[in-house]
Formats: structure tokens, sequence, C-alpha cells
């Protein structure tokens, strides 16, 4: 009888949640990311220009699109660079196209002397990133259905040839979901696959060395379908990039840092989004550990009368300011330092070539506010630099690093050298010759980070809380410390907020003041991103929480929240946290806190620990979990619903697992019936992840 009350309850929250997930993009309208932003600014749909992929295609002579799904940048990367390499390699006529800009329904029509690349990342629960949502459907839909009124049985991509590559993490359950899905549908509708279709693992790893595996079959596959012939790749610019001596960095129509030219002029104009940032004042910010050698932020950031909203579970995007360490070792290196502040003007020098920065602005800006010069560097781009080596030597010893995958792994990727550290390795002499261009083409856009936010918009819903942990970790083999873009960035805010005489952390001289001083008195760029990861509506329900170390973010809100209805007199279900940290006098974040709260809520909140340095042996929540089998599975059958947040790679798994185990063992079920119990659960909302 158990099972069945479980079973049923988990039927009916599969429709609800079905319901809800299809329903996505409308019910919640998800913002678009970042990188559809330049899509919007300067690409089809804003300019009034075609929709139809194969009329653009005849429009701009280009007999090859790279279509991408891409949620932080990386796929829109790849995308580039197979483009460049198609026509640099294999005299291609390459275009890079961002999925949205264009409608499928015409998708049938495509002609067989040309070739389509679907470069798609899965994200999240197996999903589709934001720009890729609406292809997804109009592919993986019951009825495909094209203009031309041909119908899934006609075969009608039959003269369509493609490739695809898709970008996942095996720690996720749905791994490479996207690519993998999109394949199967192509081939249904007789569309004929160049190649196989690839897969990089972000959870490995492997992602970069996946991608560079996966390209060389497929470029000798496509050369034969298409007739193509190899020849010496020589660098053509993809961007025009032009000094501007007339114009003074001070002029108005100058780029210094600002997001968008509203913010240029100086009167930043709602809606805020991820196109368009809200320059937002903190106004509050203290450190929760007391340890002196990790950092962790609490930060209280206002939204007043900025016309932003969240609730409870949402998150919060960061758009951070690289540190001025590193703009000035990255201008050092490439020989730029002293034009640091010419005016450029950027253009691209094909149609279909979308400027990812704006322009004009200078080197340092473009530097320091739009590209992320901190992240890891990958082969392939360093092996782009060896003609613009200062020396033979130098271009001896990128070309051999360029060649092999082990060497490039000990000399570079192992120390976690950015591109300008990885060239300075190699020599101290300055990169000169190195076309600007070829850095704005190889390198991303610099991306908003992305936080639980830790408050409850029923307590305080014109500010937002962030708990945010300081990177700043000595990687395996490296030699140096590797400093997290966004963290520190927060950090100097905070010691400048708290009148800390040298507010930069570690020396890196962040420009705290923003562009044209427009961040002064602490104001920081952010947009508001809607989440699935919500308490149940109905607060007498039970709910269990699982977030060690800053997974407890939105638990804190949730919390919070609850507390705040049961001060009112509102009846609180059982409200069960699992929190686990290093030690209970270093780590324990928000203990006084969650004292003041037990005081409200009194024996409905339950907090259960474990830290893993205080015993002989490391104890995790996922133990502390298994400890409390019973009441979590009793918890279950009071229909509660079970959250995690935090580590995706290691506890999001264990977690998962564990309560596999419990809701099988608890109900005298075989191993696999509680396994897929969870998965029930997931699918039905009632097992949520916020993990990262
Ligand atoms: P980055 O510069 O992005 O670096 C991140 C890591 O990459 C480094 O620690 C390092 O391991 C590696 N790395 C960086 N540069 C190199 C290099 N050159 N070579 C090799 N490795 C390198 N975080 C929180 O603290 N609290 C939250 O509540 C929270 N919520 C999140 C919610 C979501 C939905 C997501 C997606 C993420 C969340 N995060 C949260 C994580 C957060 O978005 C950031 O990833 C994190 O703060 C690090 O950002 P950063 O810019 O400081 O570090």
């Amino acid at each position: 009888a158990q099972l069945d009350t479980l079973d049923l309850v988990v039927l009916v929250a599969l429709l609800v949640g079905s319901v809800a997930y299809f329903t996505k993009g409308s019910y919640w309208a998800v913002p678009k990311d970042p990188y559809a932003s330049t899509a919007t600014l300067n690409g089809a749909a804003k300019s009034g220009k075609t929709r139809d992929i194969v009329e653009k295609m005849e429009e701009t002579s280009k007999n090859c699109v790279i279509f991408y799904g891409s949620q932080t940048g990386t796929a829109e990367d790849y995308a580039s660079r197979l483009a460049k390499e198609g026509s640099q390699r294999f005299g291609l006529k390459t275009m890079v196209a961002d999925i949205e800009d264009y409608d499928y329904e015409t998708l049938d029509k495509f002609p067989d002397d040309k070739v389509a690349f679907f470069v798609l990342a899965t994200y999240g629960e197996g999903e589709p990133t934001d720009n890729a949502v609406e292809f997804y459907q109009f592919f993986t839909g019951e009825d495909v259905a094209f203009e031309s009124g041909t119908s899934a049985e006609d075969k009608p991509l039959s003269s369509m040839k493609y490739v695809a590559f898709g970008l996942g993490n095996n720690t996720y359950e749905h791994y490479n979901a996207m690519v993998r899905q999109v394949d199967t549908a192509l081939t249904k509708l007789g569309a004929q696959r160049i190649g196989t279709a690839g897969e990089g693992d972000d959870g490995a790893g492997t992602m970069e060395e996946d991608f560079l595996a996966w390209k060389e079959p497929m470029w000798a596959a496509l050369s034969e379908a298409m007739d193509l012939q190899e020849r010496e790749a020589v660098y053509e610019a993809v961007f025009s990039v032009v000094e501007d001596d007339e114009k003074t960095p001070e002029e108005e129509s100058v780029y210094l840092g600002e997001p968008t030219a509203s913010h240029r002029e100086g009167s930043p104009k709602g809606p805020f989004s991820a196109h368009n940032p809200y320059i937002a004042p903190i106004v509050e910010s203290s450190e929760l550990f007391t340890v002196k050698d990790r950092n962790c932020l609490h930060m209280e950031i206002s939204i007043a009368g900025s016309n932003l909203s969240y609730q409870t579970g949402d998150h919060i995007a960061i758009w951070p300011t690289n540190a001025g360490a590193e703009v000035d070792r990255f201008l050092e290196v490439f020989g730029i330092s002293d034009k640091r502040h010419s005016v450029i003007n950027v253009k691209g020098i094909d149609v279909t070539a979308k400027v990812p920065i704006p322009t004009p602005t200078t080197y340092d800006a473009a530097v320091r506010y739009y590209m992320e010069v901190c992240a890891p560097v990958s082969r392939q781009f360093v092996s782009t630099l060896a003609p613009f080596a200062p020396d033979e030597e130098s271009k001896n010893e990128i070309v051999r690093l360029g060649n092999d995958k082990d060497y490039f792994h000990e000399k570079i990727t192992n120390q976690c050298f950015t591109i300008a550290q990885a060239l300075q390795s190699i020599t101290s002499r300055p990169f000169t010759a190195v076309p600007f261009s070829l850095l704005i083409e190889g390198i991303n856009k610099l991306q908003p980070r992305y936080y639980s936010i830790s408050s409850s918009s029923l307590v305080q819903k014109d500010k937002i809380s962030i708990t945010a942990v300081v990177e700043s970790v000595r990687l395996p083999g490296a030699s140096h410390m590797v400093k997290g873009v966004t963290t520190n960035y927060l950090l100097a805010l905070k010691q400048k907020q708290n009148g800390d005489p040298s507010p930069d952390p570690h020396g890196l001289t962040y420009s705290i003041n923003g562009p044209r001083n427009k961040y002064d008195g602490i104001h920081v760029p952010v947009h508001v991103r809607h989440s699935n990861f919500k308490l149940p509506s109905d607060p007498s329900k039970p709910i269990i929480m699982v977030g060690p170390g800053t997974g407890v973010a939105p638990f804190r809100g949730f919390i919070q929240e609850r507390a705040a209805l049961a001060a009112k007199g509102e009846k609180v279900g059982t409200t069960l946290l699992f929190f686990g940290c290093r030690k209970s006098n270093e780590d324990f974040i928000y203990q006084d806190e969650f004292k003041t709260y037990q005081d409200q809520m009194g024996d409905s909140l339950k907090i259960i620990t474990a830290f893993s340095r205080e015993g002989s042996e490391k104890v995790y929540v996922q133990h502390r979990l298994k400890e409390n089998a019973e009441l979590v599975s009793e918890l279950l059958k009071q229909k509660a619903n079970f959250y995690v947040c935090g580590d995706a790679a290691n506890m999001a798994r264990e977690v998962n697992l564990v309560l596999g185990h419990i809701i099988a063992n608890q109900r005298g079920l075989p191993a696999e019936k509680g396994e897929e119990m969870v998965k029930h659960m997931r699918s039905s909302g009632s097992y949520q992840e916020d993990v990262w």
C-alpha cells in the first residue's frame, strides 16, 4: 500500500512536471543567455533581415552554415573555430549562425551542394540551451511540419548534408542528450550525416581533446562528400580592427566597458535582462568564514527601483571585470600596453560575421570588460599563434605544443595557464605581430556568472542576497594560484565597501569604479534569471534539502521564507536541511542565523550537519542522509520535495544514489526500483537540483 501511494504521487507529479517542462519557455519566460544577445543586437531578428537560412546563404554566397546552440559561449566558440578552419583549410564559404536567428520550417529546401553543421550544448537535465529551445521543439516534437507541406514520411531533408557535435557533461544523467536527439531526428527525416556525431565531455575534462579528435576524421569525410581540396591554412582575419587616431577615449561614442549603448550614454534604460544588465548597488557585504586563508562572501544587492523582480530559488548573474594585473599582462604579452587607450573600430569583414564586442572601444576596455582573457587556453588556439611568434625558436615551440597533445598537457593545461601566461612561459618577447582580430576570434566573450539567490523574495523583495565562495585554488600541477574572475572581483568590492585600506585582493588591482566611474559607490552589473528550483506552493508540505558548502545558498532563502511564514502563524511543514562543511568553527556559514530561524520555526526546522575534518573519518552529507534513512523515507511518504544544491560532479551524484538505496531499503524493494523511483521524482519535479 505504501508503494501504491508513492507511485500515485509520482505519476501525478510526473504529469504536472511534464506540463511545466514543455511550457517552460512561455510560462517562466526563461531569459536568453548573454551570447544570444549579440544575435539580437546585430543579427537577423532585429535588422529585419531574412530568417530563411537557404536564402541567406544564397545571398551571401555561402555553402556551409555552422549553427550553434550555446549557453556559456563554448559551443559558439567551437562553431567559429570550425567556420575558420573550413574556410582556411578547405576553401568552404562558411558562416556562423545563432540557431534562434533562423526558421526551421524551410530547411527542407536545403540544397545538396551545401552543408549544415550543428554544434549543440546540452544544458542542465538534458535540456537545450536557451537559444535552441525552439529548434529542439521543432525537430523532436510530434509532427515536424515544413512550410512546403512535406511530411516526415517523405524524408524531407534528403538533400541535406549535416555535421554534428555535442557539448555535454557525463556527470549529468542525460549526457549529450541534445546532440543525440537532434541527430536521430535529422537522420529520420532523411538528412545525411557526414562523419560521426561528436560528443565532448566537460565532466571528464576532455571537451577540447574530444573536439580535436572528432574533427579530423569529420573533415576527411566532408572533403570526400563535397570534393574539397585541402590547402595550407593561411590566417584570414574575420574582423578589421582599425585604430582611430581622431577619436579620444573620452568621447561619448566610445565604449569604455559599458554593456550597451544606453549605458554608454549614461541613461541605462530597462527592461533589464541578460542583454542589458542593471547596475545594482551592493548595500552590504560581509565575510562568512572565520578562517583567514579562505573567503566566502555574503552580499546584499539592491534591485529597488529597477523593475527587476525575483522569486525564491532564482539565480542572479554578476557581470565581472577582469583583474587589472591580468589585463596588464595580456596587453604586455601582445605588445599593446603603450596604446591601450587608443580607440579601435571593429567591423566584420564578411557580412555574416558578428562583432562580439561593442565598438568603437579601446584595447584596454576590450580586454578588461569584454574578453575572457583568464580562462584556460586551448591547444588549437595556441597553434594559431605560431605564424606570429616573435622568433623562430618560439614558433617551433608553439608548433610542437600544437601538435603534441601530451606535451601541451604537461606544459600548459597542467599549469593552468591563461593565454598570456602560456606565451610568457614560451618567451619573454612580446607577440606584437598577432592581429587583434585573431584575439577577438579566439577568446570568448566575458561571461556573467550565476549565483543561487540566498534570500527569500517574500521577506526581502527588493534585495537579493548571494553567498559566494572566493575561488583561489592551487590546482594540482600548477605553480601559481588560480584566481576566479568574478569572485575575486566581488571580494575587492567587499573590501572597498568595508574600508579595507588596500581593497585589491592579492594585488589584482581592479578598476573598481567601472567605466567612466559608473560603478562608483559599490555597484555591480547584474541580471536575474528565473529558475524552476522552487519551494512547494503549499508551505505545510515537508521539504528535504541537501546543500553542503555554498550549496546551502538557495536553502537559506527557503528557510528564511518558511521562518517568516511560521512567524506569521502559518502552518509550516518539516523543513529538513543536510548541511556539510569542513569544521563547525571555520566554515559553518549562517550558523547563528539558523538559530534565529529555529526560534521562529521550532521543531519544524531540523538541521543535520556533517563536518568533514573534525573526526578521524571524513563525513559528508550523503553519509548523514543514509544515517537518517528512516526520517527521509517517512517525509517522502508525506510527499516531501527533495532538493540538492551545490557540487554537480560528486556530491549531487552520490546523493542521488543514496536516495535510491534509501527508498529501496526502507520499502523492501530491489535496488533498481529505488533508482527508478528517484528518476520518477526527478521528472515529476519532486526531486530538484540546482548544481554547478
Ligand atoms: P572563474 O574565473 O570562472 O573560474 C572558475 C574555476 O575554473 C576556477 O576555480 C578554476 O578551477 C578554473 N579555472 C579558471 N581559470 C583557469 C585556468 N586559467 N586554468 C585552469 N583552470 C582555471 N557559486 C557560489 O559560490 N555560490 C552560489 O550560490 C553559486 N550558484 C550557482 C548557480 C548556478 C546555476 C551556477 C551555474 C553556478 C553557481 N555558482 C555558485 C558558481 C559560480 O557561477 C561561479 O562559477 C564561481 O563563483 C566561480 O566564478 P569565478 O568567475 O570566480 O571563477
